[in-house]
């Protein structure tokens, strides 16, 4: 076939297909628009899951009837006039691009008046043909029917999903844009029916249950960081709401839904050593940034950003989640009488605190009362995203040893009742966060008198032999001797009661397992890997001064409630719990 330049319609329809490539495609274009029009009211209507119809109504500033045929010519907008405006973009369109794609692949009707004009005007466009526009009757702003979506191009709607997908899709996307515009009332109707409707008078919370659900919202912790160029706001979960996949895991940065790889895992990241291996949290965060902070014209969608300085922005996510993730971390309280959360220090109390709701969580900077309920200090110091050094402590109060029952357990007494103590997590704890404070300088290595060879079999050995590195970082001494076997010259002080081959293969078992090898990730799971295995175990009889040198370090680490892998270390009896269970106060 000789070359041609392709004629129009069919070159629409091509690029087309980068920017719409689903009904929800069409819905979020649709919204973006209303938003940069100014709306302050959205209105969106979907029937046959956006196949028949996708209709949004907005209250924005309009379009005259002069520019109809402008907004939906490629390359057509009012939001951009030089490439230099590229790099301070603070619409969400900015391509020129939704409306003319939208038009040459459905029917597609826009009716529009701005406040001022008198008459509004009407304007169609089917599979791409302009028809001419009429003056009509119309309410301030803007109304955009499509209907018949991929009507002309069959072969996109083999794609979609089923409706139900679709529908769902729908569902997700506006209400992630609630979200983000709590101050805007949305209105959703599928089939007919009201899927969503928020009030617009700013209440994120209120939206979030929508999500999520009324439950799992209301344990969604408040994150909430701000420093000169970034500001992180938004909700994470508790480590004890987990997924099994990072789904549920949304960022906003700019008012703009994006999907970002390396974002996600910050965010995990701040998780670390507080969740099971394999378990995500979900989170709705929005980041603000000055514009020129981030380059948004990547993708076509816009779904993807570019960062003037990535690692400032990953480190602002990690740590503002962190913080508001330890300021929350509880000691699980047995507590059957009163029926409330288990977790419960934040929610425990009966005292809410600081006119925030105890059921929602707090954020970090809120005070919150938990000291003095349940033994358990706490600096609430509001930070900006600022150093790693100024993290809210959550630690346990002086405890008095009292001793080790079941050969497993160390019982003590804190300002506030009993504490028991389970001797393994707490001293992986120990182990872990000593590993983590030596990291940074040179951890401490002891040589062994013989050199010892570990034989590993291939797959193993090659997954050592990349890890080398890592491995010399951590206090040990191993070189390559020959096919699959290693000489291990030197171990980590910390881990001298191993046998040098045991803790060599614990570090292989754990490159197996790891699935996104980030080399500050791989370096902090080994170390809780290394330490399990290094930790005493249940079933040791520790003498009184071990026990003692156990609860002493506990108290000294920085999150001393839970293992490095999420588990709890201890377990506290409240003095008020032990007197209802005895009938000294009356059970509510
Ligand atoms: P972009 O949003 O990238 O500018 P679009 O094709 O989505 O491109 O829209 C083209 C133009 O049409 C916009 O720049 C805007 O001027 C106008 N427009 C589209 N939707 C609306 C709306 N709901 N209210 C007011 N103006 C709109
Ligand atoms: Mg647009």
């Amino acid at each position: 076939m000789p070359i041609r330049i392709l004629p129009d319609e069919v070159a629409s329809q091509i690029a087309a297909g980068e920017v719409v490539e689903r009904p929800a495609s069409v819905v979020k274009e649709l919204i973006e628009n209303s938003l940069d029009a100014g709306a302050s009211h959205i209105s969106v209507s979907v029937e046959d899951a956006g196949k028949r119809l996708i209709e949004i109504a907005d209250n924005g500033a309009g379009i005259p009837e002069a520019e109809l045929p402008l907004a939906v010519t490629r390359h057509a907008t009012s939001k951009l006039a030089s490439a230099e405006d590229l790099f301070h973009i603070e619409t969400l369109g900015f391509r020129g691009e939704a409306l003319a794609s939208v038009g040459s692949v459905s029917r597609l009707t826009i009716t529009s008046r701005p406040k001022a004009a008198e008459m509004g005007a009407v304007l169609q466009v089917d599979g791409g043909h302009t028809q001419k526009s009429q003056p009509v009757g119309a309410p301030a702003g803007t109304v955009i029917r499509v209907e018949d979506l991929f009507y002309n191009v069959p072969a996109r709607l083999k794609f979609l999903k089923s409706d139900r997908t679709e529908r769902r899709q729908i569902d997700t996307l506006v209400t992630r844009y609630a979200l983000a515009y709590p101050q805007v009332r949305f209105h959703l109707r599928q089939e007919g029916r009201t899927s969503l409707q928020t009030s617009g008078k700013g209440d994120r919370r209120e939206v979030l249950a929508t999500l999520y659900g009324v439950d799992t919202a209301k344990q969604m912790i408040e994150v909430l960081a701000q420093d000169e160029h970034l500001s992180v706001a938004g909700f994470t979960s508790p480590t004890s709401l987990t997924r099994s996949n990072r789904g549920e895991i949304v960022f906003f940065i700019n008012g703009r839904p994006v999907q970002d790889a390396a974002l996600t895992t910050a965010l995990v990241q701040a998780y670390h050593t507080l969740l099971m291996v394999g378990r995500y949290p979900l989170a709705v965060l929005f980041l603000e940034m000055p514009p020129e902070m981030v380059d948004v014209n990547v993708h076509p969608t816009k779904a993807e950003v570019r960062f003037r300085d990535r690692d400032q922005v990953f480190r602002g996510v990690g740590r503002s989640v962190r913080r508001a993730l330890l300021a929350h971390t509880p000691v699980p309280e047995v507590d059957q009488l009163a029926n409330q959360l288990r977790w419960s220090p934040t929610s425990g109390g009966s005292r809410p605190s600081q006119g925030v709701d105890p059921a929602w969580g707090l954020a970090y900077a809120e005070g919150a009362d938990s000291g003095e309920q349940l033994g358990v200090s706490r600096d609430d110091q509001p930070n900006p995203v600022g150093d790693q050094s100024s993290l809210p402590e959550v630690n346990v109060p002086l405890l008095r040893l009292v001793g080790q029952i079941a050969v497993s357990y160390l019982v003590a007494e804190g300002p506030d009742g009993l504490y028991l103590i389970d001797q393994h997590a707490a001293h992986e704890r120990v182990l872990f966060e000593k590993f983590m404070q030596q990291r940074g300088n040179a951890i401490a290595s002891q040589a062994l008198l013989e050199p010892e060879t570990v034989e590993l079999p291939p797959a193993s050995a090659r997954l050592l032999e990349d890890q080398l590195g890592v491995i010399t970082q951590l206090g040990f001494q191993v070189e390559t001797f020959g096919r699959g076997t290693f000489l291990v010259r030197s171990i980590p002080m910390l881990l001298s009661r191993l046998d040098p081959a045991a803790a060599l293969r614990v570090l292989v078992e754990d490159f197996e397992e790891d699935e996104t090898p980030l080399a500050a990730e791989i370096e902090a799971k080994i170390i809780a890997r290394v330490c399990k295995r290094a930790a005493v175990k249940a079933g040791q009889v520790l003498l009184q001064d071990e026990q003692l040198a156990l609860l002493r370090d506990l108290e000294a680490c920085q999150s001393p409630r839970t293992c490095p892998h999420g588990r709890p270390t201890m377990i506290h009896l409240s003095v008020d719990l032990l007197e209802r269970q005895f009938g000294r106060k009356g059970a509510r």
